[in-house]
């Protein structure tokens, strides 16, 4: 049966231990204006401040959110870039090992390419024209994979 009126020193009260990290009983060790303040656990001995028993189930559901949230950052955060299939990765590896990136050319739509040609993209890095379609629309090889990029724009057309 707890003890009613104002806690006193050597008082058993349960506490939320900061040093077992557990649920603990605790005696009084010293009390401010009427609240305690400091307790001895009974488990380590250790004068710890006085915490409220903690609701054992909400940490645990706390421990679960956060759990969730570093799993959705990893799932919604910077895309880590897919891996591209070896096969491509080789090609590419293959074609632009001789290429020099110092000569390659910026990517420009208004020019011709030709297959083959090495150029540079602000955003895929180097790539190899790989196929150059009647209108114009290079198939690229990348690091990554194949992108499509147009070329043979006319100067006057806006995009
Ligand atoms: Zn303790």
């Amino acid at each position: 049966m707890p003890r009613k009126g104002p806690p006193q020193i050597g008082d058993i009260v349960e506490i939320h231990c900061s040093k077992c990290r557990l649920n603990l009983d605790a005696s009084v060790a010293a009390i401010v204006g009427g609240e305690v303040v400091k307790v001895t656990c009974r488990t380590c001995d250790n004068e710890v401040p006085m915490r409220p028993p903690m609701d054992m189930g909400m940490k645990k559901e706390k421990a679960l959110e956060r759990l969730m949230k570093m799993r959705q950052k990893r799932l919604t955060g910077p895309a880590t870039p897919v891996a591209a299939p070896d096969a491509v990765r080789a090609l590419w590896d293959e074609l632009t090992a001789k290429a020099d990136p110092r000569r390659a050319k910026v990517y420009d739509r208004h020019r011709k390419y030709r297959e083959e040609e090495v150029l540079l993209h602000k955003e895929h890095g180097m790539g190899v024209v790989h196929q150059v379609d009647a209108d114009g629309e290079l198939q690229v090889l990348f690091r990554h994979g194949f992108e499509r990029l147009r070329s043979q724009v006319p100067p006057d057309e806006d995009e």
